[in-house]
Order: structure tokens, then C-alpha cells, then sequence
């Protein structure tokens, strides 16, 4: 079994200097939050330090018609730079600050049934 985001080491190292190398913006919140700190150790002590952020969660590869986890772990186009405070807040959710257009990003708000 194991975690098929670290299946590939080497793999996952080298998108993890492409990215560097490009120097990429957040592809979560599009650089809102300023450039990634790419040389910060990526934790929740830094929140803007690098994580490589899955567009299409690896959880739900079947759905997405990866033939497994790990293909859809080591697809390059379903790969994205992001904060690790960004990332954390995304989740699995997709497009998740698509619709947030203010200025102020907070966790999504959650609809309770009967309040209107
Ligand atoms: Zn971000």
C-alpha cells in the first residue's frame, strides 16, 4: 500500500524543482497571498512555504479516469504550486476559490438546511 503521492521519490522530487525552477505563482489562490517561499520547510509554521497541490484529488482517481492513485499523483497536468496554508484550506475540494472573488479568503461556508 502506502502513500502513492511519495510511490515515486524521485518523480515527486523533480516536479518539486521544476516548480522552483519556474518560480510559479500559487495556483490556489493565484498569488494573492505573494510568491511561495520556496526555500521554507513546507509546514504549518510556514504558511506560505511549497506544497505541490493535486488540481484533481488523488482520492477520487477513479472518478477523474486515472488508471490509479499514483497515475493521478505523478500526472504533471494535474499538478499545481500552492502555499501550505492554501493547500491545507482547499482540502479536496475543487475550484474551491473559483467563486470567492473578495479579497478575504475564509474557510468555505457550509449551507445549513432550515436557516432561511
Ligand atoms: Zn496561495
Amino acid at each position: 500500500m502506502g502513500n502513492p503521492r511519495y510511490a515515486n521519490g524521485s518523480l515527486r522530487r523533480k516536479y518539486r524543482a521544476r516548480f522552483k525552477a519556474m518560480e510559479a505563482e500559487c495556483g490556489i489562490c493565484k498569488g494573492r497571498f505573494g510568491p511561495i517561499h520556496y526555500d521554507e520547510p513546507s509546514d504549518s509554521s510556514h504558511p506560505l512555504s511549497f506544497v505541490i497541490d493535486e488540481i484533481r484529488p488523488v482520492s477520487k482517481w477513479k472518478a477523474f479516469g486515472y488508471a490509479s492513485p499514483r497515475a493521478a499523483a505523478e500526472d504533471w497536468t494535474n499538478l499545481q504550486p500552492a502555499h501550505y496554508f492554501c493547500n491545507a484550506q482547499k482540502g479536496n475540494k475543487i475550484n474551491f476559490f473559483e467563486a470567492n472573488t473578495g479579497t478575504k479568503i475564509t474557510k468555505a461556508p457550509t449551507v445549513k438546511d432550515g436557516e432561511w
